[in-house]
């Protein structure tokens, strides 16, 4: 029996894939990319050297982040002109009168499964959301050893999904914690890789890109808590998303106020810039909006309020809701959004509130019961 066991649980380890993104096959496409010296390859290179910094620090090192807040401000106008109409309805979410807890940690359970089983089971979540997302699921991982990384977590990220248009080629970084938090990362990145290979350009549209991998996590958490019998796990899931994001609008809203002063004193001197922007921020409100473009927010802000009416719409009417979304990630552009929501009957915060609600609501018995 125990000789039994032993020779299963062998044979366990040769069956099992070994999922490794090796920087030297990274840095070869890299430099085969950059010798044809053609402009249209030229953000893939860039992608690949942005990827290749961060693996060599395990995603501790944002090679893009700014030196100083002035350099940051420049580079935020440029977002700021681009996505500033997604504003009015970001803020109209932000003050539904809901304050979330900033105090909210996720407890995640351990997951006892391999990698090969979380793919397995992933792939089946997704054939289960219809063929269109099963087939470029299979299509877009068809190399999935050399195309998936389970990466050391840390804080640095909470998992990652590259393109490189060139090759049509997605790279995927899972924090590989052993816990149920996997299942909705892995949801989240290969919905990402889903719609690469569905729509190459649904990447270039950075403030709705996140749409269907917000909806997708909500689906997947209610999807594995039946499954499974995850109980409070799939809930965490949610309401870590919704607290992120709104509290995240807060520095948005902050960050709104400073590129309206930057934008009225643009031609001063640095020195003379800087003196401003003290006069209304401390240099540790500046040092904490130096690092990184809080404008990109409005990258997960307008897809986590469309994500909330699909998925009110899901409930009801599946089918319904996976056509709109195979319709926004086909068809969908930053500039067509609010039409093609339109077009479909959507608009925005009309179920936030309420699904906001019931969040808070079950955060805050559960709170009670635990004190
Ligand atoms: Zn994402």
């Amino acid at each position: 029996m125990y000789f039994n066991l032993e020779v299963c649980l062998l044979i366990g380890i040769i069956m099992a894939k070994n999922y490794n993104i090796r920087i030297e096959y990274l840095e070869r496409i890299k430099n085969m990319l950059a010798s044809f010296g053609e402009e249209e390859y030229d953000y893939d290179v860039g992608r690949l050297e942005l990827l290749i910094e961060r693996l060599k620090s395990n995603f501790t090192i944002d090679a893009d982040d700014a030196e100083d807040i002035l350099v940051q401000l420049d580079t935020d106008m440029f977002f700021w002109h681009d996505y500033r109409r997604f504003f009015p309805k970001v803020k109209e979410f932000y003050n539904d009168g809901i304050v979330v807890s900033d105090q909210f940690r996720c407890k995640f359970a351990p997951l006892d499964i391999s990698h090969d089983e979380l793919i397995d089971l992933t792939r089946t979540f997704f054939k289960e959301q219809g063929e269109f997302f099963v087939k470029h699921f299979d299509h877009a991982l068809r190399d999935a050893e050399n195309h998936i990384s389970f990466i050391e977590p840390n804080d640095g990220t909470a998992g990652e999904m590259y393109y490189i248009k060139a090759l049509n080629e997605v790279f995927l970084f899972i924090p590989d914690t052993k816990k149920v938090d996997m299942l909705y990362t892995f949801a989240h990145e290969s919905e990402h890789a889903i719609d690469m290979d569905a729509n190459p350009t649904y990447y270039e549209n950075c403030g709705i890109r996140e749409t269907s991998t917000l909806f997708m996590e909500m689906v997947a958490s209610d999807y594995y808590n039946e499954k499974f019998n995850l109980g409070i796990q799939g809930f965490y899931n949610q309401f870590s998303n919704l607290t992120s994001i709104k509290l995240d609008t807060n520095d948005l809203i902050e960050r709104q106020r400073m590129l309206k002063l930057y934008k009225k004193i643009a031609d001063y001197s640095d020195e003379a810039i800087m003196k401003r922007l003290h006069n209304k921020w401390s240099q540790r409100d500046l040092d904490l909006r130096k690092d990184y473009s809080l404008v990109t927010l409005y990258f997960y802000q307008i897809p986590y309020l469309t994500a909330i009416e699909l998925y009110k719409i899901y409930k009801t009417d599946r089918e319904k809701a996976l056509y709109i979304l195979t319709d926004i990630i086909l068809n969908g552009t930053d500039q067509n959004i609010f039409s093609l929501l339109n077009k479909h009957g959507i608009s925005l915060n009309k179920n936030a509130f309420e699904y906001e609600k019931s969040l808070v609501l079950k955060y805050d018995s559960l709170e009670k019961d635990t004190k």
